[in-house]
């Protein structure tokens, strides 16, 4: 837990939000900016502030993220084809520093990304 961190607040309910779906190690909810029609953000409880902190012992972790990304896009209809997508660091885009996993579909999407 990051006092100040903007996503902790959400998992620990100072800032509400509607989550789509929580356990005891993930959460997931719908992206306050959308980029496509669907945009939802699944996130670990446990506060790393991106991908490169990602340890050894998360693997169970990010594999159980992943795995949710993937089945909120197909419930959400997306089985024709579906982004997730995680930043790293400043240049990459990245505004919260809470590792944070992107599901967007709805739209055709292009590639390489901007
Ligand atoms: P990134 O640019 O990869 O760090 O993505 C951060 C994402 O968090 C952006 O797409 C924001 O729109 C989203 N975001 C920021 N604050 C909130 C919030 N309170 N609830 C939902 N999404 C948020
Ligand atoms: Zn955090």
């Amino acid at each position: 837990m990051s006092q100040e961190c903007i996503f902790c607040k959400i998992i620990n309910g100072d800032i509400p939000a509607k989550l789509i779906y929580e356990d005891d190690d993930v959460v997931a909810f719908n992206d306050i900016s959308p980029q496509a029609p669907t945009h939802i953000l699944v996130i670990p409880r446990k506060h790393m502030a991106g991908p490169a902190e990602v340890t050894q012992a998360d693997e169970t972790l990010m594999g159980k993220l992943v795995k949710l990304g993937a089945d909120l896009a197909k419930e959400a209809g997306l089985a024709d084809g579906f982004r997730l997508v995680m930043n790293n660091g400043e240049r990459a885009g990245q505004t919260v520093f809470h590792l944070h996993m992107h599901v967007l579909g709805g739209r055709n999407m292009t590639w390489p990304p901007g």
